[in-house]
């Protein structure tokens, strides 16, 4: 096969142009992706650098070798400085330009100037390392998602992997490239160069696209206080795991609760406090639940648990556990008056069927009546008492907070 080397160039060269102006002007239309602009940048400066090196012979060599090269290995410096504020970074603009900073330094001698093979295996290694940096960045991600930088990591190692090898065959790439059909390094190396920068472009705009879905999904789902699902997020992923678990006849438990005399906290302690124990609580909770239970707040001091595969005797135990740890946390904190406690009531699929809303209804009311009988403790749903047996045996520790929690439940066996 014949490939016409000058068009293959240019089709490179305005497809990368193209890129980097999408990535630019998608940067206009959401500045605060900053990562766009660098991304977009290290593009175009990467074609101006390709156009020198291709115009080798034709510009005075200095312009081509030093310069053209030089912009090429900035441009890579810049692509890291791309991943680098992706991930909330500064971007190291020494580091960056250390690349063609070294290139220029080393041009200055006259056997490195003189020797393309030498010349191409330092360009080489340097745009390895960047490519090596790239995906460190996204590695050490603080937000692991979004998934799409698994793919920047993949393209990135491949990319410094690729130019890795091009040390070995510096030789099968030096200028002028034989008029042959022999010699496909270059056609190859630089269809590969160009799909590379297409892809990475790509992946960046769709990297930010699914970052900003991401950020759009948490403030609409998420609690921003206590950084929990949000009430609109019980009702709705609440609702699809209690028809999914409806399916199979497999019990859930909903725990409703609310902290105790809140209002005493926050006037005694002020707003902030007030605060900082619905965070704890959320903590709190959060690490004695399952993956696969559902926890929200779902008013201003009430928060709601939906437990799948869970019947009524695991979910007192469950619901004790929480009021338990929740109490002898706090008693060693700034609380340690009159400390923050939790009420919880508890109903089941079991007899309140697998509509949230009644189910949600019966824990409200098992609520009152942990209000109503002294606050600090857990009652089960009225609804449950006749469908549920008494609590397996609590251990020493367990043993007067449950028997309280089990109280109903047991009365009525
Ligand atoms: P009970 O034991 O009967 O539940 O009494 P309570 O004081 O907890 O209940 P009440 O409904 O009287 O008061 C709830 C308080 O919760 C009032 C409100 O100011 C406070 N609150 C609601 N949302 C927030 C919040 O986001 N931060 C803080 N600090 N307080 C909140
Ligand atoms: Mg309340
Ligand atoms: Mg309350």
């Amino acid at each position: 096969m014949r490939i016409d080397l000058p068009t293959l160039y240019l089709l490179a060269m305005l497809t990368s142009v193209f890129n980097g102006l999408m990535l630019l002007f998608s940067w206009l239309q959401n500045r605060a992706a900053t990562t766009l602009a660098w991304w977009g940048g290290a593009i175009l400066v990467l074609v101006c650098g390709g156009i020198l090196v291709a115009l080798r012979g034709v510009v005075p060599d200095p312009l081509s070798i030093v310069v053209g090269n030089g912009l090429w290995l900035a441009s890579y410096g810049m692509m890291w400085c791309a991943a680098r504020v992706f991930e909330g970074r500064r971007p190291r603009l020494l580091e960056a330009a250390a690349g063609a900073i070294v290139w220029a330094f080393l041009c200055q001698n006259e056997i490195f100037y003189g020797s393309q093979v030498l010349r191409i295996c330092v360009f080489s290694a340097i745009i390895s390392v960047y490519s090596l940096l790239i995906p460190a960045e996204y590695w050490h991600s603080q937000d692991p998602q979004p998934a799409s930088r698994w793919i920047a990591i993949a393209l990135s190692l491949l990319q410094a992997l690729f130019y890795a090898l091009r040390i070995p065959f510096a030789e099968q790439f030096v200028f002028p490239v034989p008029p042959d059909d022999v010699n496909m390094f270059v056609p190859v190396w630089v269809t590969a160069l160009c799909l590379h920068i297409a892809g990475m472009s790509f992946l960046a705009m769709v990297m930010v696209k699914e970052r900003l879905e991401l950020q759009l999904r948490r403030t609409t789902l998420i609690d921003p206080l206590t950084g929990i699902a949000n009430r609109r997020a019980f009702f709705d992923r609440g609702g699809r795991t209690l028809s999914r678990l409806s399916i199979d006849r497999a019990p859930a438990a909903l725990l409703m609760i609310d902290l105790d005399f809140f209002k005493r906290i926050n006037d005694t302690y002020g707003h902030d406090a007030g605060d900082r124990v619905l965070c704890a609580f959320g903590t709190c909770t959060t690490a004695l639940l399952r993956p696969s239970d559902l926890f929200a707040r779902t008013g201003g001091e009430e928060f709601a648990c939906l437990l799948p595969n869970t019947d009524m005797t695991d979910a007192l135990e469950t619901a004790e556990r929480i009021r338990r740890r929740f109490a002898s946390q706090t008693d060693a904190t700034e609380f340690s008056r009159n400390g923050p406690t939790v009420s919880v009531g508890v109903a089941t699929t079991t007899s309140c069927g697998y509509q949230l809303d009644t189910l949600m209804a019966a824990a409200d009311r098992a609520l009152y009546a942990a209000k109503a009988n002294g606050r600090n403790r857990v009652e089960g749903s009225l609804d449950d008492r006749q469908s549920v047996a008494p609590p397996i045996a609590p251990s020493q520790e367990d043993a007067s907070g449950l028997q309280r929690a089990a109280g109903i439940a047991a009365q009525s066996s």
